[in-house]
């Protein structure tokens, strides 16, 4: 996983601290700096990977997020490079990329965009053979909504839901959002972790903007460096140190949910193998 310091996003959503930010133009460069030294790296370093961009606020609305993508999508060690976006922006771009290596982690925002806008552009996706995700923070008011997205996309196309931060789910209600999303009781509630087994480190990595390696998102502790080589020796089999692990990107690698069985094949663009 890989996030550099942009965090603005062209959208306003309620529940999110980036919502309609700014960031000055010296941020904005230093992120386009810091994401072409990253691509620069990955070009170099011929290792078997699959890399998924986390942007605090949205990515591809920056013309420098959807050219590294188009570049490392025709990297022939890159399994698979992903972004998570709200898929505000055009999708005219994806047409230079190699599409069976590019993949969309895509979430509708039902107070920002129109169902109709909204599955317009996942029809040009599924016309173009890109893979995607769709998904929906689990807010009460936004159910009629989820049901009526998963209801309007094609079969193939998983529809995932987010519990959201703060609600508490009652057993009918989390009933009626497993009956969208078959995996939702995942998300319900957070994964106790500490000191349970966790690929995060050993084999999956969180990258930052200046090249700091981290196990994952929600440990703040480097275990070295991109750039000076030193991430090598820091991965090996390790435990969880945190009480718990509540957010899609930690959890799948948390070893005793097997959850990387569930995802094989989607790991990093968060589609199930199977889903009925
Ligand atoms: S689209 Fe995503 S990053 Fe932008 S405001 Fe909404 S939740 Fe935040
Ligand atoms: S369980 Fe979550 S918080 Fe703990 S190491 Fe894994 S990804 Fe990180």
């Amino acid at each position: 996983m890989y996030r550099g310091p942009l965090a603005s996003c062209n959208y306003d959503c309620a529940y999110c601290p980036f919502a309609k930010r700014r960031d000055p133009p010296a941020l904005l460069r230093a992120d386009r700096a810091a994401l072409s030294r990253f691509v620069d790296w990955v070009e170099e370093n011929r290792i078997p990977m699959r890399i998924l961009f986390t942007p605090w606020g949205e990515g591809l609305t920056r013309r420098w997020y959807r050219d590294a993508i188009v570049r490392m999508s025709h990297l022939p060690h890159l399994d698979r490079v992903a972004i998570q976006t709200n898929l505000a922006a055009r999708v005219g771009w994806l047409a230079a990329a190699d599409r069976t290596r590019v993949a969309l982690w895509t979430t509708f925002h039902p107070t920002q965009i129109s169902m109709e806008r909204f599955l317009a552009r996942c029809g040009e996706l599924s016309d173009s053979g890109v893979r995607y995700s769709v998904g929906v923070v689990g807010l009460p008011a936004q159910l009629a909504d989820a049901r009526a997205l998963r209801a309007a996309l094609p079969k193939d196309v998983y529809v995932w839901i987010n519990a959201a931060d703060g609600h508490t789910y009652s057993p009918a209600e989390e009933r009626e959002w497993t009956a969208i999303d078959p995996l939702f009781g995942h998300s319900v509630r957070p994964h106790i972790s500490l000191g349970r087994p966790c690929f995060a480190g050993e084999d999956a990595i969180s990258v930052r903007g200046d090249g700091t390696v981290r196990r994952c998102h929600f440990i703040d502790e480097p275990i070295g460096n991109l750039y000076d080589g030193s991430w090598r020796a820091g991965l090996k089999p390790r435990t969880c140190v945190n009480a718990t692990c509540d957010c899609h990107i930690g959890y799948v690698h948390l070893k005793p949910l097997g959850l990387r069985d569930v995802f094989a094949g989607g790991l990093i663009e968060r589609i199930p193998a199977a889903f009925p």
